[in-house]
């Protein structure tokens, strides 16, 4: 192999590492630690939704953060109600909802009921827009919201490569609103120059092979030809497909590492960073609330 591994379980505990002061300094303004509460609508409460939430637990009390999982009955009216309810929760810094949601449930009307000041995964749509609306990375940091968790860890791991986006050809293989179309616009606010591919795009091959820096998440397992990848590209891939009982990428991993410089691992590349961002985004909601509050004392 030749690419350097973009090791998402070494980024991921750095960045709960990092949190340490902060967390800290939470504890001492106010006695408590920042919360995160993750909720699972009921058809989603399956076993690997229970093992993900597991995980998301763990990963809280090693950054010393708590959580708490709720389960929601079936109706959109209960879920929202649970929402609702934790947004008015002083003691709740963080809210996380468990995707993909069942079908049976409008993401729109759910995640409108996420309190955007502790929507830690950049999902209400109010957030989502501020994020759309900012044309850089200093508007992105202003902007007041999270960007969607996951596209935030695409972003850090590709810090760690070293590569710098502006003025490279960034190609994102899947436009879905939670991954694909934030990652290319972020990538964009970076100053690369973005193609964004979907399942109608004639020539996948050929956009791929252009691309300094690839962005796989499709959602489809080894769609991604190694022999695809520009020598020296960045592939970051975010996809987490289930293939004979183990977790396969969106790229064909072995072949691809041959090409590119780096690369990120299925699993333990994008995902155990997108939780570790959930962690940090929930450390910074609590750091707001107590500096308003002494704002507001002042
Ligand atoms: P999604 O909503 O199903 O979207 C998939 C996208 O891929 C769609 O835009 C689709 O195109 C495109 N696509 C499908 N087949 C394609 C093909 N043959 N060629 C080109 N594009 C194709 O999926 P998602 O929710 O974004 O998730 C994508 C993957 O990321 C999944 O494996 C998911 O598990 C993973 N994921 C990982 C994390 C993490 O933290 N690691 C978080 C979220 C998701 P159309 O729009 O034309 O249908």
């Amino acid at each position: 192999m030749k690419a350097k591994l973009l090791d998402g379980r070494a980024v991921a505990d750095s960045i709960r590492i990092g949190l340490g002061p902060a967390v800290a300094a939470v504890r001492a303004a106010r006695g408590t630690p920042p919360l995160l509460a993750i909720v699972t609508a009921a058809s989603n409460s399956d076993r690997s939704s229970q093992s993900y939430q597991q995980a998301k637990v763990k990963a809280c009390a090693q950054a010393g953060l708590m959580a708490r999982c709720h389960s929601a009955g079936p109706e959109a009216r209960e879920i929202i109600e649970l929402l609702g309810r934790l947004g008015a929760d002083p003691s709740v810094d963080g809210i996380m909802v468990e995707q993909p949601l069942p079908a049976a449930l409008d993401p729109v009307r759910i995640f409108s009921a996420v309190a955007p000041a502790k929507d830690v995964e950049g999902v209400n749509p109010s957030n989502y827009g501020r994020f759309f609306l900012a044309k850089n990375a200093a508007e992105i940091a202003a902007c007041g919201a999270f960007p969607p968790c996951t596209v935030a860890a695409i972003i850090v791991l590709l810090g760690e490569s070293g590569i710098a986006a502006c003025g490279r050809e960034a190609v994102v293989v899947g436009r879905s609103e939670i991954v694909g179309r934030p990652a290319a616009h972020y990538l964009c606010a970076l100053d690369a120059t973005v193609t964004l591919c979907h399942s109608r795009t004639a020539d996948l091959p050929g956009h791929v092979r252009r691309a300094d820096i690839v962005v796989a998440c499709a959602g489809r397992a080894g769609l991604v030809r190694g022999e695809w990848i520009k020598p020296g590209a960045v592939v970051i891939d975010a996809g987490m497909n289930r293939v004979g009982g183990a977790w396969a990428g969106d790229v064909e991993f072995a072949a691809a590492a041959e090409r590119a410089a780096w690369i990120t691992p299925v699993p333990g590349g994008v995902g155990p960073v997108t939780t570790a961002v959930v962690l940090a985004n929930t450390v910074q909601a609590a750091q707001r609330v107590i500096s308003k509050g002494n704002l507001e004392k002042a």
